[in-house]
Order: C-alpha cells, then structure tokens, then sequence
C-alpha cells in the first residue's frame, strides 16, 4: 500500500503518533489510494513553529523574488497536469475533463499571484498636517497563516489561498480535508520541488477537530483562511475570535436560479441542470433551487424531467473531453449519499413531488462506488428543509412563483448567499434582480456555478465572514496595512 506523509519543515515526515487513514476512490471502493498521516497536535504544532520560523526571511524577500517560485510552481504543475487531474478524478469522484479545467485553474492562479509579486503595495497620501511629510502605506503580510480546505476543489481551492498568502510575504500551514489528501500532497511535491525554502509551505492530514483546531488556537498562526461548512465555519470563527486571529470563512450555498415567463426556456433548463448536476452538485455555487414563475413552471419541469433522465452518471476517468462519456461521476463518500438520499426522503414526506431521480444507482460499475441518479423535486415549498439547507448532491428543488416580486423575496428568505441568477430577456427584470438578490456572485442568463481567478468570490450572509477571495481581493485579506510619516531629521 502506499504510504504518504506531512510536509513540514521542508521534510516529508509521517504523524508523531504514526497513525494513518485511507483515501479510497469513490467510483471504486475497491482501489485504495494511500494511507495517510493521521496527524494531531503535535504535528500541527510542528507545522505551525517551521512556519512562524520561516516567516522572517520569506517576508524580507522582494515580490518579485517570491513570485520566482510561484512561477516554477506553475510551470511543474502545468507538467504535471494530467497526472494531478487524474489523481483528483480518482480520490473526489468528479469527470476527468473537469478535474484538468481545475488544475489548469491552479496553473492560472499561480502565475496570477506570481505577477502580482511586481505590483504596488502601497500609495502616497498628501499630508494635510506638513507639506513636507513624505505619509505612505504599506501593505504587509500576516505572518504563518493556517489554510483549511475542503475536498470538492482540492486543487483550485487550496492554491488559490496558498499563492496570494504567499506572494504578499505570509507562510503558510495548509490542513487539506480528509476526503482529498492525495490532491494536496501532489502540491506539495510541486511546492517542495519548485525550491520554496523550508517552512514557507507546509502540509499537514488529519482530522478537523485535532489537526484543525491546535492550527485555529495556535500562537505562532495570525490568521485563518478556511472553505468549508457553516458548520465548521461558525467554530472556526470562535475559535479565532477567542485567540485573537484574523479569519476568512468560505461557506456553503443555497443557490436559486429565478425563471421568468420570457426566458428562453431550452437555455434555463440547460444550464439550471448543469449547475445542479455537473460535479454531482459538489460546488458551494452548485444551483439547489430553481425559482420559477407559474405560468411557465409546467413547461419548465417537463423539459427539466426529460433532461434529467437523459444525463448519465459513471466513473469520472471515463469523461475524457466535455461531451464524451458521463455526465456526472459518482458522490464523494458512502456518508454523502446517505445524507442526499435522506434529504431528498424527508422532502418527498414534507410534500415535494418527486420528479426524476430520487434514489441511488445500481448494477454494474454503479456497485462498485456511490451514485446517486440526478434528482429534481417539484412544488417544494420555499420554507421546508430542502429548500433552507444546504444538500451538496445532484439535488434540484423547483419552487413555483406568482411573479418576479415573490420569485426575488423566495430566492432572498435563506440563510446563505452565495451565488444566484435569473434567466429573462427583460433588461428592468435583470437590472433589477442585479440590484436586489442577495448574493455574492450574480449571472444574467447564465448557470450559478462557475467563477473566474480574476474576479472577486465570495458570499453575503450565512455564506461568508465578509470578505473575498481570487483576484485583487485576496490581498485585502493576505495583508495588513501599515501607514508611515516620514519627516525631516531636524525639524
Ligand atoms: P467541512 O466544513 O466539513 O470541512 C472543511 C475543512 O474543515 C476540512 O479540512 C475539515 O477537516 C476541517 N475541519 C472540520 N472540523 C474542524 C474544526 N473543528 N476545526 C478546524 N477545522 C475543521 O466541509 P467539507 O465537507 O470538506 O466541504 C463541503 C462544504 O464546503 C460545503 O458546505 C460547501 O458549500 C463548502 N464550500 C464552500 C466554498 C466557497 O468558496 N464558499 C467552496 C467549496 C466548498
């Protein structure tokens, strides 16, 4: 079996305790991927002081030195793309196609951050007290930063907090999530052979409530970047509000799409399935609710059933390119089809009207892993469970509305808001919806998953602690400004 290990202090090392855990392929529960280390706090301390170590050299580099080794980065993992995309397809379930888009992201969003090595970091302010005084700013890193991940973007995810930390001078501990260790551990090896000096990265496995928690409460950390659960997240805040840290929460979705009655309807269900069931509705932007007005809803779920039925679900390593081979791969774990399956189960019994799907899928290659055929549930009422809590499964819930007033007042009554859209022709409805839904992330006639590296992401509400990742606003939270006066010696 292979055997596989933390990365800290520049050295791959197995867990103090020499305890492990398996990662297995969840198209296959026969293929086991590795054992793992299943770490505790005294790996997550070690991490922690070989990242505080590492902290004042690093910071003392210039950007542009720093942004060397995130191009090296690139250009390994850009080498290596094929064997890491098949290496997420094999431990996180999802189309191969998809799992190379992914870590070409990663490709992106290293070179992205890389050059951001060569770019202000500060600005001149006039001094209204002297004319003299020379006042700046300065935007300075953090310190050792910890990063906790999930396991449905095990690539993008984990890069794109690791490259701007990194850029802006921090170093960083990463605890990647249990369900995706290989993933992380490749990027590690990238990391480790792109000549990073020791304990500018570090990686350690294990469980959340140990590994996570001495990272959350440990001294030598200033700040947490975590994606994850509201659950998780709410812990995490505490934990770092008690010890004094900086924190970033990613969380989950409850994305609606809205359907007006001058859509163009063949594209709304097109691209309402395609958030819903792509990645088996794996992403915290995945679409959960289609919000759809009454007098095209009968049209809309007959399409939507027809569809549905028609997308086949199958090992990821067999969709090669977009188009080819299964539409969606399996669920990530035996425990994730058990909560979709008992999600979908108490919605049925809470009066949902189940229209495609519904139950898990067997016979053949099916037997061998998770899946859940795609689901589509009518007339689900916009306060039951299902239409308030996250599922994180090929689970779409139909609502149906009078008009866009309710559509907007259904689509804004969750907890959460991360992404949304609104399929119409009408500019006032669109503009409006732009103006109103409460939501981070808004598509006009476009599907609710998806961002660009470029573009700031994140969520309102329940889904975020505020603030933003990728792009220009990952520096917001990846440093801390520092303003000097600067005035002649002598008076
Ligand atoms: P999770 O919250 O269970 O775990 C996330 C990470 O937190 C894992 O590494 C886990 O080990 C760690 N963790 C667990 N308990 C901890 C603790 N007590 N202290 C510190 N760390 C702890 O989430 P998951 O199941 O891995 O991922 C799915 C969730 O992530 C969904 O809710 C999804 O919406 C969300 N997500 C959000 C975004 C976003 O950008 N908003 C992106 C992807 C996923």
């Amino acid at each position: 079996m292979n055997r596989f290990e933390n990365y800290i202090n520049g050295e791959w090392v197995p867990a103090a305790s020499g305890a492990t855990f398996e990662d297995r392929n969840p198209a296959d529960r026969d293929d086991l991927i590795g054992a793992f280390p299943k770490s505790d706090e005294t790996d997550a301390r070690r991490a922690a002081e070989a990242a505080k170590a590492a902290f004042p050299a690093w910071r003392d580099l210039s950007g542009a030195q720093r942004g060397t080794f995130l191009y090296k980065a690139a250009d390994l993992l850009e080498k290596r793309l094929d064997e890491v995309a098949r290496a997420l397809t094999r431990e996180e379930g999802k189309l191969l196609w998809e799992s190379k888009g992914e870590t070409q992201r990663g490709v992106v969003l290293l070179r992205y951050y890389a050059n951001e090595g060569m770019h202000a970091i500060g600005e001149v302010l006039p001094s209204a007290m002297n004319p003299q005084t020379l006042l700046i700013t300065k935007r300075v890193p953090l310190g050792a930063v910890g990063l906790i991940t999930p396991w449905n973007f095990p690539v993008a995810i984990p890069i794109w907090k690791a490259a701007p930390a990194l850029i802006y001078g921090n170093t960083v501990v990463l605890k990647p999530a249990s369900l995706a260790p290989y993933t992380a551990t490749l990027i590690a090896e990238i990391f480790h052979e792109a000549g990073f000096p020791a304990g500018v990265f570090n990686l350690v496995h294990g469980p959340g409530g140990s590994v996570g928690n001495a990272i959350c409460t440990h001294p030598d950390i200033s700040a947490i970047s975590f994606t994850g659960s509201c659950e998780v997240g709410g812990k995490i805040a505490a934990m770092c509000a008690e010890h004094g840290k900086k924190y970033q929460l990613e969380m989950g979705g409850k994305n609606p799409v809205l359907v007006m009655e001058d859509a163009d309807l063949d594209q709304a269900v097109k691209l309402t399935l395609s958030g819903a069931m792509r990645s088996a509705g794996h992403k915290c932007t995945a679409t959960s609710r289609a919000i759809v007005v009454e007098s095209v809803a009968d049209e809309f779920t007959r399409k939507l059933k027809e569809s549905a039925e028609a997308l086949k679900a199958g090992p990821g390593l067999e969709a090669t390119a977009m188009g080819e081979g299964p539409y969606l791969g399996p669920v990530v774990s035996e425990g994730q089809r058990e909560s979709i399956l008992q999600a979908v189960e108490s919605a049925v019994r809470s009066g949902a009207k189940l229209v495609a799907g519904g139950k898990s899928l067997s016979g053949g290659d099916y037997d061998k892993g998770h899946y859940v055929a795609p689901t589509v549930l009518d007339e689900v009422k916009p306060d039951s469970t299902v239409a308030q809590e996250e599922v994180f499964g090929p689970v779409l819930a139909v609502i149906r509305v009078k008009d866009f007033d309710e559509a907007v007042r259904v689509a804004n009554n969750v907890k959460f808001g991360l992404s949304a859209s609104i399929f119409t022709r009408d500019l006032n409805k669109a503009l409006a919806a732009a103006d109103k839904l409460e939501a981070g992330l808004l598509r006009i006639n476009g599907e609710t998953a998806g961002v660009e590296p470029q573009a700031p992401f994140g969520g309102m509400k329940g889904s975020s602690s505020g603030s933003r990742e990728q792009g220009q606003a990952a520096k917001e939270f990846f440093t801390q400004y520092k303003t000097i006066y600067f005035d002649r010696a002598g008076g």
